[in-house]
């Protein structure tokens, strides 16, 4: 064992996979999880700045570290990656954290890599171990895991007034199709049996690549590889969603028809002030597109309340869109102006207690349309990919291609499989049935 590393993560998939990276490369220089920060001899922070809140929390853990790192005797390399890390804010943060070793924006893992090979404490390490890792699951997701995240485009060139992402990820690539399907295949004979193709803006993956690579193309490309079951994608940008990604999904078995396209608001003054290139006829169009090729499919969404001027009004038409188009779930955010956006030259003027009253307004909807969709599967015989037993409950957990989750007792081990189970109670946030 070279000595042991501990990484935190907080936000998006995007970052679960570049920390899912990060560790199989630490795991190929020989360095071995640690489940404590304290205990590490490498610990990094993965960190998220699209809201306050993350950001505030990866501060405290990093002001943390500091105490633990001059308490050491064997000193620490603290390194800080993800959305916290931009070009200018670097230096101010070198400033701020000066027992921080190394900053790396997102995806930038081998320079952490490179730090340690030049470290004298490891300068018995040597690059090629690295190269010959890059597929690989780390420890802790071998046995335990049956999904993958796999990033198929990075960055944004979008400039949502609200969003920091394309500030700190820069601007949209596609990675080459070899190399995605490569990691799919090490991955399927690792035993991963699902992956999430993932991307900021994932349907629009390919438009840098030649013609014909487009995210249709590589959904079902990667729906062939043997041993992978399963094929979801995220998040989808309603100006992408295209007929021919949506009969991609309707055509191709493996790929669930799971759709993840956030409207971020319902009314059209408030969107063209996010400057999401959309209106809310267009995205009802999508929405209707998509039931009339993929009637069996779930809709998953964002939206954000109490953006600057969103009078009670505005906030109605949201709260109207969603409740019409009866989406399967919403992730909801409170509106907090970041730094360097557009948004954030102008007033916050919507209180911190409208927001929340909006927030849980919107809330209750989403927890009642949620239970009025799955009353229907009451009875109903569903496909579930297994995920987990939970020892405590005695159960399992699996999702169905909605990717709704379900909970079933069985004494043989169904880890992994494909289980069908017939539904016999159903919330509106999990199931409950019996296998067959
Ligand atoms: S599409 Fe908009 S919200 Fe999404 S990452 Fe890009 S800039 Fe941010």
């Amino acid at each position: 064992m070279t000595g042991t590393y501990h990484i935190w993560t907080i936000g998006c998939q995007m970052n679960e996979a570049d920390s899912r990276h990060l560790a199989s490369q630490l795991e190929a220089l020989g360095f071995v999880e640690t489940k404590q920060a304290s205990d590490a001899d490498i610990t990094v922070l993965n960190t998220c700045v699209v809201r306050q809140q993350p950001e505030d929390k990866a501060v405290r853990k990093l002001t943390d570290l500091g105490g633990v790192k001059k308490n050491r005797r064997h000193g620490m390399i603290i390194a800080l990656m993800g959305c916290m890390v931009g070009k200018r804010e670097a230096e101010d943060l070198a400033v701020r954290f000066p027992f921080v070793d190394i900053f790396m924006a997102p995806s930038q893992t081998d320079a952490l890599i490179e730090f340690i090979l030049q470290h004298d404490a490891y300068s018995h390490l040597n690059r090629a171990q690295v190269e010959l890792a890059d597929y690989r699951l780390p420890a802790v997701n071998r046995e335990k895991t049956v999904t993958a995240f796999v990033p198929v485009t990075l960055g944004c060139s979008h400039v949502c007034s609200y969003c920091v992402i394309p500030h700190r990820r820069g601007p949209d690539r596609s990675r080459a199709p070899e190399e995605i399907l490569s990691e799919v295949r090490a991955l399927a004979v690792q035993g991963i049996k699902e992956v999430n193709l993932l991307g900021q803006i994932v349907d629009r993956y390919g438009f840098d690549l030649e013609e014909g690579i487009n995210l249709a193309w590589l959904l079902k490309e990667v729906a062939r590889i043997e041993g992978i079951l399963r094929v979801r994608f995220l998040t989808s940008h309603p100006a992408y969603m295209d007929e021919e990604l949506i009969r991609a999904v309707a055509e191709t078995d493996k790929v669930c028809p799971c759709f993840e396209i956030p409207f971020q608001a319902g009314s059209d003054r408030i969107l063209e002030s996010m400057r999401r290139g959309y209106t809310q006829a267009e995205y009802r169009q999508i929405v209707a597109n998509i039931r009339k090729f993929v009637p069996a499919a779930s809709i998953n969404t964002d939206v954000i309340v109490g953006y600057p001027t969103e009078t009670e009004e505005d906030f109605l038409e949201t709260m109207k869109l969603y409740g019409e188009l009866k989406l399967d779930l919403a992730h909801i955010a409170k509106y907090s102006p970041r730094p360097r956006t557009l948004s954030a030259k102008m007033k916050d003027d919507v209180s911190a207690d409208e927001k929340e009253s909006r927030r849980l307004r919107l809330d209750e909807l989403v927890a009642r349309t949620m239970g009025e969709n799955n009353a229907p599967m009451l009875g109903q015989t569903v496909e579930i990919l297994v995920e987990e037993f939970q020892e405590g409950k005695n159960r399992w957990r699996g999702r169905t291609p909605q990717n709704k989750i379900v909970f079933f007792e069985d004494s043989t081990d169904r880890f992994g499989q494909l289980v069908q189970v017939k539904i016999e109670w159903a919330g509106p946030f999990s199931l409950i049935g019996r296998a067959l």
